[in-house]
């Protein structure tokens, strides 16, 4: 089932699109990501996130 996840701290998932409102998360006024992980870890997702934030690795 598609749902939007925050990406930062609080990575909460979310059924509807929109921005995260957790007052202390990073990313708190910013756009949810779209995923369709069934596992409910966003694995995918999160894994885009590491390449963009640590391309060392
Ligand atoms: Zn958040
Ligand atoms: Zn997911």
């Amino acid at each position: 089932m598609r749902h939007y996840v925050c990406t930062g701290e609080c990575g909460t998932a979310f059924e509807e699109e929109g921005v995260c409102t957790s007052p202390d998360c990073s990313q708190n006024g910013q756009p949810r990501e779209k995923c369709d992980c069934t596992d409910g870890y966003h694995g995918a997702l999160l894994e885009e996130i590491d390449e963009e934030t640590d391309p060392e690795r």
